[in-house]
């Protein structure tokens, strides 16, 4: 899968993408990251990629033009037809961010992700080229590179291979929306603190029930949202209550 970022600080994408998963699935050839700079297709002789806001106000837009261009001549783009390329405006604005969604756009070829700065982008480059907008959550960042890396992360590590072990990103939180169980690792016993006995038991059926419950119990307490409208197994009622 090949993702595409149009930023004018490219440096907050690359670094943490060369780091970690995300950096050796890099290495590997497993997903393909291309940052574009968008001040370089400015017509702004000074380099400029902002103006005032028509109308008037605090704050600076990024104008349009650069966005243009670099969509068209640094990634070879169509507006009126680019199939293979979904295009997401990162914008408070958006729908929000979530795993279900995380797991469609792992769907796509391809994903061009434009960042907005200072009061955002002029629309006329959401109204000609873009697919969705999408939202990291209800709060307002100074500009969309956090986002971008959010929605990278989240929708790398479900391509094949990313994460050593597959079935990582299959029982975690929000898969089969609950949040995961409590996770634990050497030594069993850790300034007094030891380790549920059920998980050294080595009897599996005990273990997933154990961990289908605090699952429960974690959503229940953390995240009731998740619960609501959902009707449990009667299984899931007994542990829950248990
Ligand atoms: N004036 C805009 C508004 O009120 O909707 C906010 C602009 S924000 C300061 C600058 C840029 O940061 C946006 O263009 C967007 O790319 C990014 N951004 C800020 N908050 C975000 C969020 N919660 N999710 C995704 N992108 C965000």
């Amino acid at each position: 899968m090949r993702f595409d970022v149009l930023t004018i600080f490219p440096a907050m994408i690359e670094g943490p993408l060369s780091t970690s998963i995300i950096g050796r699935a890099r290495t590997a050839g497993l997903v393909t990251i291309a940052t574009h700079d968008v001040r370089d297709y400015t017509d702004d002789k000074h380099r400029r990629v902002d103006d005032t806001p028509f109308g008037g106000g605090a704050g600076m837009v990024m104008n349009a033009q650069p966005f243009f261009a670099t969509l068209r001549e640094g990634l070879g783009l169509n507006e009126k037809d680019h199939d293979d390329a979904h295009i997401v405006l990162l914008t408070p604005q958006g729908q929000v961010f979530s795993q279900a969604k995380a797991a469609e756009l792992a769907g796509k070829k391809r994903l061009v992700l434009l960042c907005g700065h200072y009061e955002g982008i002029d629309d006329r480059v959401r109204q000609t080229w873009v697919d969705e907008e999408l939202s990291i959550g209800d709060y307002v960042l100074t500009g969309g590179e956090l986002a971008a890396l959010v929605v990278i992360d989240a929708v790398a590590r479900l391509l094949p291979g990313v994460l050593g072990h597959e079935a990582s990103s299959v029982e975690e939180s929000f898969s089969d929306q609950l949040l995961e169980y409590p996770q634990y690792t050497r030594p069993a016993e850790f300034e007094g603190m030891t380790v549920p006995d059920v998980l050294l038991s080595g009897h599996h059926g005990r273990i997933n029930n154990w961990r289908r419950q605090q699952s429960l119990v974690r959503t229940y307490k953390n995240r009731p949202d998740l619960l609501q409208g959902r009707c449990l197994s009667f299984q899931d009622g007994e542990l829950l209550r248990a």
